[in-house]
């Protein structure tokens, strides 16, 4: 089982889905917020995409020859964005993010990369650096964030080699890109980290770090696996940002499995190997294959501008909702996020970024009683107490999440302050 799906005691089953709802195999139906970690826009067995999949899955899965079908996906991302000119495809937002970071190193002939604390980019040593270090290991010696393993075995030289940058202080930030900016390849960045509490990154970091990787032949990777649903051309022009290199998976693969690096035609041509060795070569036996072509083509053909507009109402509807049922009921706690994803915090300080977003043991503890009475309620959060919504909620399931959640969380902090009296 993957990590993230488990819990204690156990996690439900799922046996199938229909729309926004998950059903387990004991016939419990869900409400589902995890939509597979935010990766179905349109919820479970999506009719289009099925359509798309069967009709493509008639004609062979998986061929050692390009087809028709990459061609239009990419077509439909350079549509949305022009920073997303070219694309090529992989299997996932790892692969995506690893190829994208040595595609950097091979665009600058520099090998370290920038990525900012406690944000997650996929399971590349590299962006593994300093994902989720603890307060006493936090700060390096000069109140600068260290580079801090997240597995063990990672080599010292991978923490020398990545450069942590504070998600919620510009000043530093600027600081520290300026004494080590020459000996980048990359900054990475995604403006509306999940990791880093949800919230979205301040116009000034991403103003410092444009500018940085402007001054210092930086190339900038914003990191879209998730944030890319937030607009129709994705997240970096909500920030200002204009990337080298963009990321994505998840929503653009319509519930199959996917990964993408796109950018303009110079930087892709970094992988280019039309005309002999490229720099750095993309391979993967399964990438772009035909069932996540066409089922990513249905996905975002029905991910328009209207059902963006739409998603990110109900996503402002529902933070307003829980905010509002948190202020009548005296509870403390807040509801972060943009767009369609939205996530619970516990306690009254403002979130800005990975530490103000770090849960001690208790409110660890808390967060997940709280994910697990939301279960009794049947709505399905991820086991951090986020979500995101589908295009098959309307305002009733918006309604019906905001208000179980009100609930649960003052029910739950009720019962551990009388067990504290
Ligand atoms: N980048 C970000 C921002 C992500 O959220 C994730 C996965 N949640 C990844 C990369 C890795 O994507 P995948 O799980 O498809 O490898």
């Amino acid at each position: 089982m993957r990590a993230a799906s488990w819990f204690q005691p156990h996690p439900p089953y799922a046996a199938r889905g229909e729309g926004c709802w998950v059903v387990d195999i004991d016939g419990r139906r869900l409400l589902d917020c995890a939509n597979n970690f935010f990766s179905l826009i349109h919820g479970h067995a999506f009719g289009p995409v099925l359509d798309a999949v069967r009709e493509a899955m008639t004609k062979g899965t998986a061929f050692g020859m390009p087809t028709e079908s990459e061609i239009l996906l990419a077509e439909a991302l350079a549509a949305r964005s022009p920073r997303m000119e070219q694309t090529r495809f992989c299997n996932s937002g790892t692969e995506a993010v690893l190829a994208a970071v040595k595609g950097a190193r091979a665009l600058t002939g520099r090998h370290r990369i920038a990525k900012f604390e406690g944000c997650y980019h996929g399971a590349y040593d590299w962006v593994e650096v300093s994902l989720d270090p603890a307060p006493a290991n936090w700060d390096d010696e000069n109140g600068n964030p260290a580079s801090v393993r997240c597995n063990a075995g990672t080599p010292d030289s991978v923490l020398r080699e990545t450069v942590v940058l504070p998600y919620d202080d510009p000043q530093r930030c600027a600081d520290i890109l300026r004494r080590e900016g020459r000996s980048l390849a990359a900054v990475i960045v995604d403006p509306h980290a999940s990791r880093a509490g949800t919230v979205p990154m301040t116009k000034e970091t991403a103003t410092v770090v444009q500018a940085a990787c402007r001054r210092d032949g930086i190339m900038l990777i914003a990191d879209e696996v998730i944030s890319f649903r937030l607009s129709f051309e994705g997240a970096s022009p909500l920030f200002g940002l204009e990337p080298d290199l963009v990321t994505t998976a998840k929503i653009i693969g319509g519930g199959l499995p996917i990964g993408a690096v796109s950018g303009p035609a110079d930087r892709m041509s970094v992988f280019d190997h039309s005309t002999g060795k490229p720099k750095v070569s993309m391979g993967g036996t399964f990438s772009a294959n035909p069932l996540s072509m066409a089922a990513g083509l249905a996905s975002l053909a029905h991910y328009c501008q209207s059902a963006v507009d739409r998603m990110n109402g109900l996503g402002d509807r529902l933070r307003q909702e829980v905010r509002n049922g948190f202020a009548k009921a005296g509870v403390a706690a807040t509801v972060t996020g943009m767009g369609s994803l939205f996530r619970l915090h516990l306690g009254p300080d403002e979130v800005t970024g990975y530490r103000s977003a770090f849960a001690n043991a208790e409110k660890a503890k808390l967060t997940r009683r709280i994910h697990l009475a939301m279960l009794n309620e049947s709505i399905l959060l991820t086991p951090n107490c986020s979500g995101a919504l589908s295009t098959p909620m309307t305002g009733a399931e918006v309604l019906s999440i905001a208000d179980k959640l009100v609930h649960v969380v003052e029910r739950e902090l009720s019962a551990r302050q009388g067990v504290a009296g």
